[in-house]
């Protein structure tokens, strides 16, 4: 099967107002032209070299987002270009995106990465830390460069379906609880970006906004 048939196949899964996030991670400029030629715009990389290889050999139209642990020290060459970072998962980098979207210019869009699996995760905040840092009293003179859109979070890696239904309902009920009392000038906090190739159903069941799928589009990664 195609590119462009698998992503017209999961086009007509998703609800309107559900974002697609093609994870292009692992794979060559070639392949994501193709979805490109689809008509997919938005795609999700989770190293930032290979990130720069493509952004500069692909089309400027095409909205880039990362998605995975991002280096304090590599921050500076995404920020010129990101249209979202979804895996904010320490104040320190918080603090480096802050720095380096104040001396280029920007004000840039993020997601707070919350970890919601039962098992252990490496990266992300508590459910409690992010409730603590967004409502923290001066968070938008601190934070003037960084726009906060919302949350992201990845289920366990299992077969178990309640589970992951368990595990994302939490994290849409902690979304929902913070639009409610984290207000900004723009009221720009909308995101909520959960749901993989494997369980992005579940997740719009559950309240996705966005889902970032990769190996349902693209295929198994080397
Ligand atoms: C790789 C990755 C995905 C895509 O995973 P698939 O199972 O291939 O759809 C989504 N989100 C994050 C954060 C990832 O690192």
């Amino acid at each position: 099967m195609s590119i462009t048939t698998r992503l017209k196949e999961i086009r007509a899964t998703l609800p309107e107002q559900v974002r697609l996030v093609a994870v292009s991670k692992f794979h060559p400029p070639e392949v994501i032209r193709e979805a490109y030629n689809a008509g997919q715009r938005i795609y999700g990389e989770s190293r930032v070299q290979e990130l720069l290889t493509k952004y500069e050999s692909l089309p400027r139209d095409i909205e880039w987002h990362f998605i995975g642990h991002l280096q304090t020290n590599k921050v500076r060459y995404i920020v010129p270009f990101i249209s979202l970072i979804e895996s904010v998962d320490s104040i320190r980098l918080l603090d480096e995106i802050e720095k380096q979207a104040g001396t280029a210019g920007r004000k840039i869009p993020v997601l707070l990465q919350v970890h919601i699996a039962r098992e252990e995760q490496k990266f992300g905040f508590a459910p409690d830390e992010v409730e603590k840092l967004l409502l923290s009293p001066g968070l938008e003179q601190k934070y003037r460069h960084i726009r906060f859109s919302g949350l992201m979070g990845m289920a366990t890696f299992t077969d178990d379906h309640v589970q992951i239904a368990q595990e994302f309902k939490g994290l849409a009920e902690l979304f929902q609880r913070l639009k409610g009392q984290y207000r900004d000038d723009s009221g720009s906090f909308s995101e909520l970006s959960m749901g993989m190739s494997d369980d992005y159903l579940l997740a719009i069941e559950k309240g996705s906004t966005s889902v970032r799928i990769g190996s349902k589009i693209f295929g198994i990664r080397e």
